[in-house]
């Protein structure tokens, strides 16, 4: 994810806009159908370069209760602080870093780093395949959404048959 816009954004308020079309850089740990798109544009605003613009992807979430993995699209809106520097070793925990990004891999821009972690920190903590999503079954592990497996019948047995001892009684 290279450019050579080097040249311009150490201009003072040099601008320059990187179209996105790439594979998602790696290191956010979840999957992803397809490209990373859209549009970045630098701005050098002094002591940083920011970078503003909007990102599309799609990302292969698992749902929270039954872990079936299904497309989520996110639209994501850029807003971040830039500085010059050099792209060191991608690392996750850089996400919940404040220091502006760093943008630069030898002589070029390179937004990788950038593109990372403004996805990685958009990624939603939580979320379901659908609202009422039934989860999986806590004894057999049967995704209930496909069908109901034989342990609620035996729960639904035991139940009926504490009612009837009590019937009983
Ligand atoms: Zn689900
Ligand atoms: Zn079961």
């Amino acid at each position: 994810m290279q450019y050579g816009a080097l040249s311009t954004l150490t201009q003072p308020q040099g601008r320059a806009t990187c179209g996105v079309d790439s594979e998602v850089p790696v290191g956010i740990g979840v999957e992803f159908a397809g490209p990373v798109t859209g549009t970045i544009e630098l701005v050098n605003a002094a002591s940083t370069i920011l970078a503003r613009g909007r990102l599309h992807v799609i990302a292969m979430l698992p749902c929270d209760r039954c872990l079936e993995k299904r497309p989520v699209e996110l639209d994501i809106v850029v807003n971040e602080e830039c500085r010059l520097a050099q792209v060191d070793q991608p690392t996750v925990e850089g996400a919940e870093d404040a220091e502006p990004i760093p943008i630069l891999d030898a002589d070029t821009v390179d937004l990788s780093e950038l593109v990372r972690q403004v996805i990685a920190v958009n990624i939603p903590p939580r979320s379901l395949c659908r609202p009422d999503c039934r989860g999986l079954c806590p004894h057999c592990g049967q995704n209930r959404n496909e069908g109901s497996c034989s342990c609620d019948e035996e729960q639904v047995d035991e139940r009926w048959a504490g009612l009837r001892s009590l019937l009983d009684q």
